[in-house]
This record gives C-alpha cells, sequence and structure tokens, in this order.
C-alpha cells in the first residue's frame, strides 16, 4: 500500500493531521425524473442528518438510469441536473459531502468490471428485484446484461469509496446483501482491500401517493417537491380518504384515512390532534380538511422551491458543484483501484513488477535445486 492511501486512511481533506477521518457513508439516486416526498422523507431528508456525523458521498447514479433507459438517453444529463438541485435545496451541503455523477468517476467502470469477474452469474440471477422489475417494466426489453449486472455495479459504487455504511430502510437491508457477499468474496481471493458495507438503519416512513400506493413517478400519485402551489392545492382534493365516511356528518377513522398519513408527516402536533378530534366527531369535512393540507405541504415545500429555483438560476455553478465534487470523488476513487490492483497483482509499477519478478527467479531458483 502506497504512504499516500495508508495516510488517507486517517486523514481526509477536511480533517487536521492526527486527526482520525470520519466513517464512510455512500448512497445514490438513479436521475430520472423529479423528487416527490417519497423520495424526501425516504431518503433525502435522512441523509442531510448524516452529514452531520459521517464523511458522506451521494451520487446521481446516471449509468443505473441507463439499465433500464439505454433505448433514449436523451433526458439522463438534463435529469441529472435537475435531481442534483432537487438534492442540494433539499439539505445536501457540497461544502460537507461529496456529491458528483457516476459517469464522471470513470473509475466506476473498472471497479465494475474487476467485480464482475468474480461475480457468479446464480446470484444476479436470484436478487428479488430482478425478476419483479422485469414484470413491472414489461414494456422495456430488460434482457441485457446490463440490466442483469446492475447488483455488480452497484457494488462498484459502495467498493469504490470503501464505505462503512449505506443509509437504507429496514425493508432494503436485503438490497445491501449481494453486494456485502460481492465484498467478502473480492476479500478472500486477494485480501482484506474492502470494509464490508453496513446497512445504516435510518427511519424511513411510508409515504404512500394520492391513491393510497406506494408514492411513485410511475404511479403517477406524486406530490414533487417542485409542485407550485395550484398543483399541490389540486393533486390534495384528489387524495382518497376514509372510504368509509360518505358525508361531513358520518364520523371518520383518521387511522385508515390515506391523507391523514401526509398530516402525521408535515402537520404540527396541534393540527393533528385537531383533526383527529374533529374527523371523529363529524365536525370538520374531508373537502375542508384537504384544504387544510394543502397550505401546510404548501408552507412546508415553499423554502425547497425557492432555493431550488436560486439554484437553477445559475445551471453552470450548479455544474461547477458537480464537478469538484467528481473531482473529490475520483481521488478516493484512484487510491481505491490502486489498492484492488495491488492486492490482485495486477500494478505494473517499476517496484511491484521488479518484486514479482524477483520472488519468480528465486522459486525457479528453488525448484531446479543445488547443482
Ligand atoms: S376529515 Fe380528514 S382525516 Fe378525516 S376522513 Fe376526512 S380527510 Fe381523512
Amino acid at each position: 500500500m502506497s504512504s499516500e492511501v495508508q495516510r488517507s486512511e486517517t486523514q481526509s481533506s477536511a480533517t487536521q493531521p492526527g486527526e482520525k477521518r470520519r466513517q464512510i457513508v455512500l448512497s445514490g439516486i438513479r436521475p430520472t425524473g423529479r423528487l416527490h416526498l417519497g423520495n424526501y422523507f425516504g431518503a433525502l431528508k435522512n441523509w442531510a442528518e448524516l452529514q452531520e456525523r459521517y464523511d458522506c458521498h451521494y451520487f446521481l447514479a446516471d449509468w443505473h438510469a441507463l439499465t433500464t433507459d439505454y433505448a433514449d438517453t436523451s433526458e439522463v444529463a438534463a435529469n441529472t441536473l435537475d435531481v442534483a438541485a432537487d438534492m442540494i435545496a433539499g439539505g445536501l451541503d457540497p461544502a460537507r459531502s461529496v456529491i458528483f455523477v457516476q459517469s464522471m468517476v470513470p473509475e466506476h467502470s473498472e471497479l465494475f468490471l474487476i467485480l464482475s469477474m468474480l461475480t457468479p452469474l446464480g446470484w444476479l440471477e436470484r436478487v428479488p428485484t430482478y425478476k419483479d422489475q422485469i414484470k413491472q417494466l414489461e414494456n422495456k426489453d430488460l434482457s441485457t446484461f446490463g440490466f442483469l449486472g446492475y447488483p455488480v455495479l452497484q457494488t462498484a459504487d459502495i467498493l469504490m469509496y470503501r464505505a462503512h455504511f449505506v443509509p437504507v430502510g429496514e425493508d432494503q437491508v436485503a438490497h445491501l446483501e449481494i453486494s456485502r457477499e460481492i465484498c467478502r468474496r473480492f476479500n478472500s481471493f486477494y485480501g482484506e482491500v474492502f470494509p464490508e458495507p453496513q446497512p445504516l438503519l435510518t427511519p424511513t416512513p411510508k409515504v404512500p401517493g394520492l391513491d393510497g400506493r406506494k408514492m411513485s413517478k410511475s404511479y403517477g400519485n406524486a406530490i414533487n417537491l417542485t409542485d407550485t402551489p395550484d398543483e399541490i392545492r389540486k393533486k390534495c382534493m384528489q387524495m382518497f380518504t376514509d372510504p368509509q365516511r360518505l358525508r361531513k356528518s358520518d364520523p371518520g377513522r383518521p387511522e385508515v384515512c390515506n391523507l391523514f398519513r401526509f398530516h402525521e408527516l408535515v402537520s404540527t402536533p396541534e393540527l393533528r390532534e385537531r383533526v383527529d378530534r374533529e374527523c371523529r366527531g363529524a365536525v370538520i369535512g374531508c373537502v375542508e380538511d384537504k384544504r387544510l393540507l394543502a397550505q401546510v405541504l404548501i408552507d412546508y415545500t415553499e423554502p425547497f422551491r425557492r432555493r431550488r429555483e436560486e439554484l437553477l438560476r445559475d445551471p453552470d455553478t450548479l455544474r461547477d458543484v458537480l464537478v469538484e465534487g467528481s473531482k473529490k470523488a475520483r481521488e478516493r476513487a484512484a487510491e481505491t483501484l490502486e489498492l484492488a490492483r495491488a492486492a490482485m497483482k495486477l500494478d505494473y509499477s517499476q517496484s511491484a513488477l521488479r518484486r514479482q519478478w524477483q520472488s519468480r527467479v528465486a522459486a525457479l531458483a528453488g525448484s531446479v535445486g543445488p547443482a
């Protein structure tokens, strides 16, 4: 291991000599469109909080977007910039986290190639989301090498930064397992290069869509962080409520009401308590409650919309943030590849080759024996 690489294990650019480096967190998002409240409560909000305690690396997974959208790539770069603006407006701070674009760190592709050599096909075929996604996206031809291999690329993304933690909700722990398996397989062949990434369990409340299913762009039931006040009002009016409450005079049941889940996420405890009481007592009607919730959501997302507008007023500066972040990411990525190549004896530096050559000569001399 070079002295340069050794030093970086205990010291990052943000730390002083002798100060211990914080543990590394890594996560990414596919830039396939505007972020919605489900993305915010399911990921972004936690990511912003983790910046306080960890050395965070967050990336825009544009290569992952290609696994399903390879036939039409015209929107990928613009979406990447769009989602970057969403991420920063949502609380990620480029001064504290490394925010980068996956394809701007081409080292990911080399590690992906190395890991793909040692990943058994059977492991990929049994990933639960593989068959699920093929079924869900049956309008797309996903019988590609890239789609089958996306867990290997995901593993390369994580191991590239020798990340200790990947923030996940409880239902996603299984998704990380294949990366841990590939990591163990590499380390067992070549030596302990990569720490085994651990799931960092973060609270991820279930965010329902307007219709009660999981909020998702593909279901068309999402409230985007960028929706205008009018769009939010319109969407709130479409929200499913307690299906048994047909008239205002019927007592309602907030515990089964889809709309009330949003009160739990964004309303003050006082408002929640009031709506709960007045709904059960048939005092407040659903239309009135929809108007109330719409206003709360408009106020809640207003700072986000403002910050995003400021960022997009100057797209060149936003792009510079990504270029700078990707440059920082490449420094760590290059260190990792140096370690991986050395462990695999694929190191073509003069000193490494000389060492390998000398040990071969010594072995040959040993096998021939004294004359
Ligand atoms: S008043 Fe509100 S909480 Fe009660 S059923 Fe209607 S929308 Fe749901």
